[in-house]
């Protein structure tokens, strides 16, 4: 017995919930989500710090949080109390005058892109966050339109919302096989033995965006690599609410969680993997730039009990995919969002959305996007990667 559809959206995370949402809005019918677990946002929506920033170095990835700054500013309303989109601002610090020129040549190009930015010279960053060491400064830039959103209800608001627009969500369905069948229409079979039929397949699977693809021959190149966030034991003597905070020159970025602040750091050495195991010795790493530049996050402690790890999904360029495959008419990728997934859902889902129904993305150019750069050469160069 097969199951027919317009569009099968492969994962209900963030990514392929926000689809859902758009084309439930769009008035598209008959569109199915299949999801292995048995919960929506189980996979790395569930383990992000959700920091949402318009602090990039290319057109695109600023297109994309402006975009997306956009979308979730006009569902305020809908998504209610308390705000899922926090607007505590990023600030990026350094010591070195060369980082800083470049900060600085950063933040005009964002601003030319209309985007919210101040350059801040050491003084004015000690005075707005004294809680921060100031030794050695040079200076920093800070977006007070970015901050954070709280990953899980956004993703279980797009679910809801696409529910009730007509989606069915299903769940306990594990896509193992996705054949072409002549016509134009795919066939996607799933562990518990069903098949689903649709014209459209949207691959939304995260880290397991590779394996999804495979099973349609698509070399698509994504890699799992784990990432660790860290939380401090209660710590008093810091503002209720603080920026993103990142000491470029290391890496380390700090922000509140209720009482408590998330501390989040890149291992540049993580091998690709699904390696999910959490590493209470990763602390290690980033204790010694903690501590000089965040001395009174240090002091908190670190709590491991409530600190876990996740999995990024990255490509060689640190940019997502988000389009159709070249010779695989009807399926379309939104993958490989390289740590920016949460951030970039809201207009991820519009443009995927737009593809399917209006035959283009509208609402952003991201054909810089496509699968086919890998091939051609032509990678897009991102230098704020966290
Ligand atoms: C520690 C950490 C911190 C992060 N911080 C940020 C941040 O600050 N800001 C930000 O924007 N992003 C951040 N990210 C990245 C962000 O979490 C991801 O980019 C985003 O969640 C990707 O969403 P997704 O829906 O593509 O993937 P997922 O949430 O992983 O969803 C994919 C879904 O597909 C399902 N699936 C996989 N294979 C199959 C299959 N064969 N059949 C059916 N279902 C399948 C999975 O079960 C999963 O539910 C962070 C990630 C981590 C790990």
């Amino acid at each position: 017995m097969e199951e027919r559809a317009s569009v099968v959206v492969v994962g209900a995370g963030v990514i392929g919930s926000s689809v859902a949402f758009q084309l439930a809005r769009m008035g598209q019918r008959d569109v199915v989500v299949l999801e292995r677990e048995a919960l929506p946002g189980a996979g790395s929506t569930a383990k992000a710090n959700g920091g949402i920033r318009a602090q990039f170095t290319t057109g695109v990835n600023v297109a994309m949080s402006l975009l997306s700054m956009e979308i979730l500013d006009g569902l305020e309303a809908e998504i209610g109390d308390p705000p899922a989109y926090r607007k505590a601002g990023y600030l990026f610090l350094t010591d070195s005058p060369e980082r800083f020129l470049a900060m600085e040549r950063a933040a005009s190009f964002q601003e030319g892109l209309g985007v919210t930015v101040e350059v801040l010279g050491a003084s004015e960053v000690r005075r707005r966050v004294p809680w921060v060491s100031g030794e050695g400064l040079a200076g920093g830039t800070f977006g007070a339109r970015d901050g954070f959103i709280d990953p899980g209800r956004l993703c279980g608001f797009f679910v809801s919302m696409a529910a009730a627009g007509g989606v069915r969500f299903a769940y306990g369905r594990e896509v193992v096989a996705v054949e072409p069948r002549p016509g134009g229409e795919w066939v996607l079979r799933t562990a518990t033995g069903e098949a689903f039929t649709a014209p459209h397949v949207v691959n939304a699977a995260g880290a397991w965006a590779g394996r999804v693809a495979a099973l349609a021959g698509i070399d698509l190149p994504v890699e799992p690599v784990r990432r660790h966030i860290f939380l401090t034991g209660p710590v008093r003597d810091l503002p209720p609410v603080i920026p993103m905070t990142i000491d470029s020159d290391s890496g380390v970025l700090v922000r509140r969680e209720g009482d408590r602040v998330l501390i989040a750091y890149s291992n540049p050495d993580e091998p690709a993997g699904f390696n999910l195991a959490f590493d209470p010795d990763f602390v290690h790493r980033f204790a010694e730039p903690l501590d000089r530049r965040f001395p009174a996050v240090a002091a908190g402690g670190i709590d491991s009990r409530r600190s876990w790890s996740g999995l990024y999904e990255v490509t060689p360029d640190h940019h997502s995919v988000i389009g159709p495959v070249p010779g695989r008419p009807g399926f379309l990728l939104a993958n490989g969002f390289s740590g920016h997934g949460v951030m970039h859902a809201p207009a991820a889902g519009r443009c995927v959305a737009e593809l399917i129904v209006k035959g283009r993305a509208e609402s952003a150019d991201i054909s810089s996007l496509s699968l086919s750069r890998f091939q051609a050469g032509e990678l897009i160069h991102e230098t704020m990667v966290l």
